[in-house]
């Protein structure tokens, strides 16, 4: 069965597509599965499901998010057990310049609101 493709906007910042996608590319190649994600000052600090430990700078250009979005790793994480319906889905997906959504961690959207607010700077919380 084929998998949907799945859309998502190529400039944003890392912590939301790791935590969208929940992978991890290694300086290795090797693609680990995301267990949990803590948000820091400057970035954030990933655990991955084989117990090791990133600090990561939030930026969209650096090596993991060139990483992510281009899909470049050797092979998965065999500690991590990465299943392979989420590495699928992963290959499914499309980092585009004009489609897909905008990800965001700083506010989910409201349940049952209906409406989004027209576009804010997602600056809120700097500062
Ligand atoms: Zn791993």
């Amino acid at each position: 069965m084929a998998q949907a493709k799945r859309y998502l906007r190529k400039r944003q910042n890392l912590l939301a597509m790791v935590t969208k996608i929940k992978l991890w590319p290694s300086r290795r190649g090797i693609l680990h599965g995301v267990k949990s994600i803590l948000p820091l000052n400057s970035g954030f600090e990933l655990t991955t499901h084989c117990g090791l430990v990133f600090r990561v700078r939030d930026s969209a250009n650096s090596r993991a998010s060139r990483w992510l979005r281009a899909k470049q790793y050797a092979r998965p994480c065999p500690a991590c057990r990465v299943p392979d319906w989420k590495i699928e889905k992963y290959g499914a997906t499309v980092f585009s310049k004009s489609l897909g959504r905008t990800l965001s961690t700083s506010r989910p959207a409201a349940p049952g609101s209906g409406e989004a607010g027209p576009g804010e700077p997602d600056d809120s919380s700097r500062g």
